[in-house]
Order: C-alpha cells, then structure tokens, then sequence
C-alpha cells in the first residue's frame, strides 16, 4: 500500500464556556485544529488532527503545524501508511523535531491500518480493557467560586475526576484548592495542575499550605529540576506533564521518583506510535497515566480513547473527552462521554469519518 496524497483542512473548535484560561493568564477563545487526510492507492483513507493549545503552552502553534505538514508531505508520498514504525523512522529522517507535526500523520495512518486489518485501533494498540475509560474535567481558571461551582455543575454530569487550573497567584490557588475539595465526596479526584506557573517559593507555600488537603499537584514549575525539588518537599501525590516529552524523560523521571503520574499527550511525542511506546514503557515501570493530547475535536478525542482503552485499567489514571468543550463536531462516530466515561469505538480503524462539509476545502495538499 503506498500514500498517493495528503490534504490538510483547519478547522475553527469555539468552547462551550466561552474561553479556556490556565496559569500565568494563559487563555484562548478558540481553538485553530488541523486535520490531515492521508489517501492511499486503495479506497481507504485515514483520518488524524492536531490541535496545540494555543502557541504558549507547548514547543506548538496551528499555523506551524501546517507549514510542517508541507516540508513533511511530499516527502512521505509512496511511503507504506501501514509500516508504522517504519514511517515514523522517515518522518524523524526528513524533518528533525516537531513532533506536534508529525502526530497528525501518524494518527491518520494508524486509522489506515485499523480498516486494512478490519480492526478498531484499540485492538491494534494492545487490546481493550474493560467496558469503558474514566475521565477527568480541566477546569478553567476563575476566582475559587465560580471554580467550585463549575466543578459541581460537571459533577452532577458524572466527572469524578477534576483537573483545576491553578499557577496563578500562590494565595488565590490555596483558595482555588480548599474551595473545591470542600465540595468533592470521597472517592472524587483532585488534581491542582499550575502548568509551569509558579516559581519553586510560590509551589512550596501552596504544597505546605494544602498539605492536609487529599489532592495531587501537577507541573508546579517550568523545568524538571524545579519539580523535583517541589516532589522532595512534599508528601502529595505528583504528577509531571510538560516536561514529560520523550521516553528519556520518562526513564530519568522514573530513576529520580520524580513523580507517580504522567500524563501522555500524543502530539506531544509525535503521534499514536511514540505515545504507545512511552504508554508500555509507563506499564512497564509501574507508573499511571493520563492519557491525552494538548486539545483537539473528535478526531484527537478518538485517538485518545482508542489509546486509553488500551491500556491496562490499573494504569489509567485518567483521560480526556476533549470533544465535549467544544462546540463544533468535525466527524461522525466520535466517542461522547456517558457518566463521567468514554468508550473506543469498536469500527474499524479510529471508527470516524470527517465531516468534510465543516471542514471545507482543503488549506493545502499534496499527491503523486
Ligand atoms: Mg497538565
């Protein structure tokens, strides 16, 4: 089987809440996606997205995820969408770095493989394990109230499981913490994730502070060593995620007990094969995940739930339906949440077709 075309379409995904905002007054209004088609010498093609979250959170922005797809197109026409690894090995020879880029296109490829083999791609990734996957909310950054309340609003939908956006001013986020965890059950989850947003003395007045509070703090600080310093100094449970970006990170974070959580973003290592890789690497080592992407619409919320599915119940600390917060659907058959859950679809494939009628004419392709 060889690629014979790949078109590349953005999408605008605006949020159910208005606006996403994180740590250090980070927000967007609306998110930029982009979907890439890759077709082949048969009648299948297969479907992948990308969608940075916005051009400040990670080494990603939208319009960079297109100009990549054009370096990295042409050169992977004629290539076999079914070798998986073996396309990734020439994706990493033709354009070093850019992981985000290259995720689109692997994901795609992944859901060529899946309607060749007549297999959903949680099958392909190793197997599903049980009836469905456990979700958490990201709630936006807002004064303790408004969080509280929205936390309770998304609770009584079925979240059990609650990622509250902190890395604001240390005195707010001890507030932000205290005020939700007041309203939670036992059983509830609480995870105070400040995306890089405090420096080392702000994260230790906020860990010292809740210390009583039965909440997990994520990425406190910008580099791995400043979150190792914070994971020293406190008893609650740890969880890293920006600096989480390669299986290296995730073998020195596993030697230093540098955290007990991470969270596996797919774009963040560049598509479905590198974030299966880091997943069994996880497995191995004995470390639970978050599986994830940066956002995305239902393309990316299929991707996840395929590779969430797949992985060992015990594991999965966490995943995403990213689908739900935005107010757009761009393809048919995505999973949507049931009680707080999400299930893989069991199609072939990522089990979704596009709608192409909302994604409009392609921005940009290519063919042989
Ligand atoms: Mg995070």
């Amino acid at each position: 089987m060889k690629i014979t075309g790949l078109k590349v379409y953005q999408v605008d995904l605006p949020l159910h809440e208005g606006n996403y905002s994180w740590s250090e007054g980070k927000s967007v209004d609306v998110f930029d996606s982009t979907v890439v088609v890759v077709e082949t010498d048969s009648d299948i093609t297969g479907t992948g997205e990308v969608c940075p979250l916005g051009p400040v959170y990670l080494p990603a922005y939208a319009a960079g995820a297109r100009t990549g797809l054009q370096e990295l197109g042409p050169q992977l026409l004629g290539e076999d969408p079914t070798q998986l690894v073996k396309l990734n090995r020439t994706m990493d020879r033709v354009l070093k770095g850019h992981p985000y880029v290259k995720s689109a296109v692997d994901m795609a490829c992944w859901d060529i493989l899946g309607k060749v083999a007549g297999l959903p791609v949680c099958s392909l990734l190793g197997g599903r394990y049980g009836e469905d996957v456990v979700l958490y909310r990201a709630i936006s950054q807002r004064p303790a109230d408004e969080m509280a309340q929205n936390v309770a609003d998304y609770r009584s939908e079925g979240y059990r499981r609650f990622q509250l956006k902190v890395g604001g001013r240390p005195d707010d986020d001890i507030e932000r913490i205290r005020a939700v965890r007041e309203i939670l059950e036992p059983g509830d989850k609480l995870i105070a994730d400040a995306n890089t947003g405090w420096l080392m003395h702000e994260a230790m007045r906020v860990v010292n502070a809740v210390r009583d509070v039965d909440v997990y703090i994520e990425q406190p600080c910008p580099s791995y060593e400043q979150c190792l310093s914070i994971r020293r100094n406190t008893t609650l449970p740890f969880v890293l995620d920006e600096v989480i970006d390669s299986v290296d990170a995730i073998l020195k974070g596993a030697a230093d007990g540098a955290m007990d959580v991470v969270n596996i973003k797919i774009s963040k290592f560049g598509g479905l094969t590198k974030a299966k890789q880091a997943r069994d690497l996880c497995v191995s080592l004995g470390i639970a995940m978050t599986i994830e992407d940066s956002w995305g619409g239902d393309i990316i919320t299929a991707a996840i739930s395929h590779l969430a599915h797949s992985t060992p119940t015990e594991y999965l600390f966490t995943s995403t339906d990213f689908n739900s917060y935005v107010t757009q659907s761009i393809a048919d058959g995505a999973p949507h949440r049931v009680n707080g859950r999400m299930s893989a679809s069991t199609e072939p494939g990522l089990g979704i077709a596009p709608k192409l009628d909302v994604l409009g004419d392609p921005v940009w392709e290519c063919r042989l």
